[in-house]
């Protein structure tokens, strides 16, 4: 079950973005957008971290993070890395990488690492940072983006649906190809985990029986939707304890 991810396709139209281009304002400048530069990997790391802490596949590693941050912006052909700034540092990012459809005969890319900062969230930092995204292709005439996000995010399938993304009917797969990484990834599934608003424990011992979360269920394998049953705050605002 942890590999039914929903796969959503966007194929670009020229409609869709005029209507993004026209009818969005920002509270904030389109210019705090940039491409991610060498010296940026720590900061985007660090966002990875709540990212990787929400989805239910991973777990972050701020090593192997910074080291896959690096390739990309050390290889402009493998993608662009778009980034929210304010204040000096980054609050957002998203990530496009690159490969090439046969059925369409040209470049494609794949919208990956969309993450804003939790202090940072309603504002629409996301949404800024998608139609950066989406303007970057159109304007690099790329045929078509697609993204994955968790099989039970439905504010993050909504969100996608309102940018113009469709669902797609494709089931992934995957196959870890190093067995040390399968490891890593289960390694903390029993330790527990702390909420930074409140200081309360999610213990996967014994789950949250208030939400139906039976014992033994590790932290990454808690609903998109969960939240700290004490104050509330969703699992990017919870830290591993080591
Ligand atoms: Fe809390």
């Amino acid at each position: 079950m942890e590999l039914a991810y929903c796969r959503i396709v966007l194929k670009i139209a020229e409609q869709d973005m005029a209507t993004i281009q026209h009818n969005v304002s920002y509270p904030f400048s389109m210019n705090q957008i940039r491409t991610a530069a060498a010296g940026d990997e720590r900061q985007c790391a660090a966002l990875l971290a709540i990212l990787f802490a929400q989805e239910k596949e991973f777990l972050p590693d701020a090593e192997a993070q910074a080291r896959g941050l690096a390739a990309i912006i050390g290889n402009p052909e493998l993608g662009r890395i778009f980034v929210f700034e304010s204040g000096g540092l980054i609050r957002g990012m998203v990530m496009l990488l690159f490969t090439v459809s046969t059925w369409l005969g040209k470049k494609v890319a794949l919208l990956e690492d969309m993450i804003v900062a939790p202090e940072w969230r309603e504002k629409g930092v996301g949404s800024a940072l998608v139609d950066h995204a989406i303007e970057y292709a159109k304007t690099e005439d790329f045929g078509r983006i697609t993204l994955l996000t968790d099989s039970d995010n439905q504010s993050a399938q909504r969100f996608y649906l309102s940018k113009g993304f469709s669902r797609s009917e494709m089931v992934v797969f995957r196959k870890l190809l190093d067995t040390s990484d399968l490891a890593a990834i289960k390694e903390h599934d029993a330790d527990p985990w702390m909420c930074r608003e409140c200081g309360w424990l999610y213990d996967p011992a014994e789950g949250d029986q208030e939400s139906r979360v039976k014992a033994g269920t590790p932290f990454r394998l808690l609903p998109s939707d969960w939240s700290c049953p004490v104050c509330f705050a969703g699992k990017a605002f919870f830290d591993l304890l080591p």
